[in-house]
């Protein structure tokens, strides 16, 4: 960290704040954080990399990717039922900006407070952009929400909209500036924290959006040894993802485009669809079943959704 402020200046300067939480005995600045883990919880950890110009486009607002690249690792505690509580950073940057460094962490501390989250350490390197977060929270062992549970005759859900990432990054990667509620979509996901604790002992599988409904909903079948049929006019495509494009178009940006961060789950065949507040609503788009595969029903009849998209038959 040549230029700008001092390695340990940029770490006092915007990533060591008061704590919050008192589970953290000791926060950022020694060589480990120390921290006590509730009696009877299991601890749930994450962790996830984003590489500049492949995780997030190069021209992202610095803010947006301070959210961003906590909000993925809150949205996997969400999908296993966890609630959030203490993180680590690792940071490689190209270069000590103090107003790229002032944005970021704004971005970073917003979502941190609302959700209750403690930064309690990290590492500064100069490098290529590239952001590392650590994720560490709680659940009940026995109700942490898996991959594995889904059973033929479960119903399928997913929380909020799906779409809206895939369809802004697709038009900026045309050269156009995505309307302003699109955009936010792409850089700003809402992690469902809420819902993912509100489905404890009830989501038979749970998973959450990241690779797009179509592989991340694979990974559920494949976990759980089932196969689905999922129904296209059910899908809650994201509001403006059909400005200007097919149906169709829309329904595979649903299906197969990324960053949605919403929660996919199912639920046994009995459940009368009344979720206590999940804080976001939730739509049913298809049924667990025996048979392998993944399935689309639309209007010309029913697909099979293999690896490059869609595979029509029948
Ligand atoms: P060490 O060399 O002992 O690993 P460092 O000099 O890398 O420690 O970091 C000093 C302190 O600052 C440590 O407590 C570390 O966890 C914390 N830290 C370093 N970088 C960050 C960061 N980007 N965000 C939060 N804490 C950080
Ligand atoms: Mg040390």
């Amino acid at each position: 960290m040549a230029s700008g402020p001092s390695e340990f200046g940029i770490i006092e300067q915007y990533f060591r704040r008061p704590t919050v939480r008192d589970d953290v005995l000791l926060g950022v600045g020694d060589d480990c954080a120390l921290v006590q883990p509730p009696p009877g919880q299991a601890l749930a950890m994450t962790i996830d990399t984003s590489v500049a110009g492949r995780h997030f486009p190069e021209q992202t607002a610095p803010r947006a990717i301070g959210h961003k690249v906590l909000a993925v690792s809150i949205s996997d505690l969400a999908a296993m039922g966890a609630e959030p509580a203490w993180a680590t950073l690792s940071l490689s940057l190209p270069e000590a900006e103090p107003r790229w460094l002032e944005a970021f962490a704004a971005g970073l501390w917003e979502l941190a407070d609302r959700f209750g989250v403690a930064l309690v350490g990290g590492d500064t390197v100069r490098g290529p952009l590239v952001i590392t977060t650590q994720l560490h929270g709680f659940v009940p062992e026995a109700l942490a929400l898996r991959r594995g549970g889904a059973r033929p005759g479960d119903r399928i859900f997913v929380t909020g909209t799906l779409g809206g990432a895939a369809r802004a990054l697709e038009l900026l990667q045309g050269g156009i500036e995505p309307a302003a509620a699109l955009r936010r979509q792409l850089d700003l996901p809402e992690p469902r924290i809420e819902a993912g604790v509100g489905l404890r002992g009830i989501a038979t599988a749970a998973i959450d959006l990241s690779d797009g409904l179509a592989a991340d909903l694979g990974h559920i079948l494949k976990a759980s040894a089932a196969g689905a049929t999922i129904d296209a006019a059910q899908l809650p495509i994201a509001e403006g993802v059909r400005n200007g494009i097919a149906e169709e178009h829309a329904v595979e940006l649903a299906l197969g485009g990324g960053d949605d961060y919403e929660l996919c789950f199912t639920v046994p065949p009995g459940w009368d669809d009344t979720f206590a507040d999940l804080g976001v609503p939730v739509s049913c788009i298809g049924v667990i079943e025996q048979e392998p595969g993944l399935r689309v029903r639309t209007a010309s009849g029913i697909a099979e959704w293999g690896r490059g998209g869609w595979d029509h038959f029948g």
